[in-house]
């Protein structure tokens, strides 16, 4: 049943990084007023919120406190605890819902969703114990083994090149719950941002192709130049996940596309997605409007593209010779600056984003790369 949450009412969000940030200056836009939880305070997403609450998310007083103030919840990461959400969604709705959280927030569970969904995943082994780790099948390597949680960004990720390098691997991270993924030998990286609404309308975003460079995304582009089966295989598989998890709200889907032209899921995450930073300026309604819609039990917005368009991300290392040259990029047409309001510029740390809108995807990557490059030209 949707109950809309009009624009006057409060969503507060769990989690505030630059994602907590956009969607609050959506939800402004609209009219909602925004409250942000989370252990930091002069946050991304508390610099633009009407109240920032600081305090840790397994205080469950805090949290339930918070939570009696906003008329809905929603979250801007997926390590918030499951258990937090439980805690709260008795005082008022959250969605996603915890239980997607669940889900999305464990590989294994994740991987165990996807394979009984009949999604294809990278092939896979779960490692619990040293039995597991001895039972290993020789075709899984080499591989990637990951640790089942809390990982993001390549962490709590180690390369395994040989069966012998297997102990040691697991040791590194430190003997902990882990699954061992076969190295794919993929031809791109591509995710679908797709948002459900409480009516069950789908909107869907991309397929975008996305380029990493040390394990953090690099550059995005929409589109992302796939052939029209690839494109339409991807959808159908985002519009499976998001009706079988029964979403409410944004879940990106990450995908190898393996040089055989396998679509492979690498994973999930439940809410607006760094890929999805380009809708921003490329699409009607962008993955932030949408999650505030689709919390707030409001119908979805267009996802249609209006232009090409390409992002590339600013880390702390932009700012490595000093103050980045502004004035350079500004000058450029099509070109949109966001910073996330972050005081210290550590290396690898995600500062801000730049898009551009182009006549082709091909046209606005190379413009973006260009912009970078005139920011701090040692990049
Ligand atoms: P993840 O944290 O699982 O998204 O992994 C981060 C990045 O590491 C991915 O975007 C890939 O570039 C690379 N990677 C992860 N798993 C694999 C794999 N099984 N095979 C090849 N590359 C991988």
């Amino acid at each position: 049943m949707s109950r809309v949450i009009p624009p006057g009412s409060t969503i507060g969000v769990l989690g505030s990084g630059q994602l907590g940030r956009m969607m609050a200056i959506e939800a402004r836009r609209l009219g909602y007023r925004v409250h942000v939880y989370s252990p930091e305070k002069n946050t991304p997403t508390g610099q633009v919120a009407d109240l920032e609450v600081q305090a840790r998310y397994d205080d469950l007083d805090a949290v339930s406190e918070f939570a009696i103030g906003v008329d809905v919840l929603t979250f801007e990461f997926e390590n918030v605890l499951s258990e937090t959400i439980n805690a709260v969604d008795q005082y008022t709705p959250v969605y996603p819902a915890g239980r997607v959280l669940h889900t999305t927030q464990q590989r294994l569970r994740e991987k165990t969703f996807l394979t009984s969904a009949g999604i294809p995943v990278t092939p896979f082994a779960a490692i619990r114990t040293k039995e597991d780790l001895e039972a290993i099948s020789q075709d899984l390597v080499p591989g990637v083994l990951k640790t089942t949680a809390w990982g993001y960004d390549g962490k709590g990720q180690v390369k395994v090149e040989s069966m012998d390098d297997l102990p040691d691997a697991w040791a590194q991270l430190d003997c902990q719950e882990a699954v061992l993924e076969k190295f794919v030998s993929f031809e791109a990286e591509l995710s679908v941002v797709a948002a459900r609404g409480q009516d069950s309308a789908v909107e869907l975003y991309g397929p975008i192709a996305n380029s990493h460079a040390n394990h953090i995304l690099d550059v995005s582009v929409s589109p992302g130049g796939f052939s029209e089966k690839i494109n339409q295989e991807a959808f159908e598989i985002a519009r499976t996940i998001l009706t079988e998890l029964d979403v409410i709200g944004v879940l990106c889907v990450e995908f190898f596309l393996t040089t055989d032209g396998q679509l492979l899921v690498n994973e999930l995450a439940p809410r607006p997605h760094n890929s999805g930073h380009l809708t921003i300026e490329g699409h009607i309604a962008c993955q932030f409007e949408q999650q505030v819609r689709a919390v707030c039990g409001l119908p979805l917005g267009s996802a249609q593209q209006i232009k090409p368009a390409a992002m590339v991300n600013l880390l702390g290392d932009v700012w490595e010779q000093g103050e980045p040259n502004w004035p350079a990029v500004l000058k450029m047409d099509g070109l949109k600056l966001h910073l996330y309001g972050k005081k210290e510029a550590r290396p690898g740390r995600k500062m801000g984003h730049m898009t551009i809108l182009a006549d082709s995807g091909q046209d606005a990557v190379e413009k973006a790369v260009m912009a970078r490059k005139l920011l701090n030209p040692s990049l």
